[in-house]
């Protein structure tokens, strides 16, 4: 059932010390599993609601920025990797080759500009906890420069290999989740996107 204002979990960091307030978690009365044709206990459920506090840590700068229109990548910068210069999106702190902190870098003009379907899949039956509207046209995004692919997912019109798409930013009452990026097809108006939604 959904919780009361009293019953929501916040964190915030004070002193650079996580400080949570409310409620993490909540039980609530479990119920017997009776087996109609025997006429006997099966089980019982266990209902239980938890909130998860999930810290972002050196990759919290991409989950900030995309409320901001801005998607950032990273470089790697080391003049001693064999793969300097590669571009990594999404977001990797750290390079997989030489294991330094890379660069972060805007890629919001090059997705723009290049972003491209490389393959996509519709599903039309979600997980638990789906908050994306069904059928989800999920999408692998390939740009210009960057060594990695990109999973997200299209909101309007149909995908399509190698269909050039450009990436919209939900910029009013972001998630700060990575549903707060989305693509839609080159030439798409911003009339078309869905509510909170900008370029
Ligand atoms: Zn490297």
């Amino acid at each position: 059932m959904p919780k009361t204002e009293n019953e929501k979990g916040i964190v915030e960091i004070v002193d650079g010390k996580y400080k949570p307030s409310g409620t993490f978690h909540i039980i609530e009365k479990n119920q017997p599993i009776f087996d109609k044709d025997a006429n006997k206990l099966a089980g019982v459920t266990n209902p239980r609601d938890m909130t998860y506090i999930h810290s972002y840590g050196g990759e919290a700068m991409f989950f900030e920025s995309l409320g901001k229109g801005k998607l950032i990548a990273t470089r790697c910068d080391n003049d001693n990797c064999e793969f300097k210069g590669s571009i990594y999106m999404p977001f990797r702190i750290y390079c997989p080759d030489c294991l330094r902190k890379m660069t972060p870098l805007n890629l919001t003009e090059i997705a723009r500009k290049t972003a491209k379907v490389h393959s996509y899949i519709i599903t039309h039956r979600s997980g638990a906890f789906n908050t994306l509207d069904l059928p989800i046209k999920f999408i692998n995004v390939e740009f210009d420069n960057v060594v990695t692919i990109l999973m997200s997912y299209l909101v309007v019109g149909e995908p399509e290999i190698g269909k050039r798409v450009v990436p919209i930013f939900r910029t009013k009452n972001p998630t700060y989740t990575i549903t707060d990026l989305a693509f839609v097809p080159e030439g798409t108006l911003e009339s078309e996107l869905p509510n909170g939604f900008t370029f």
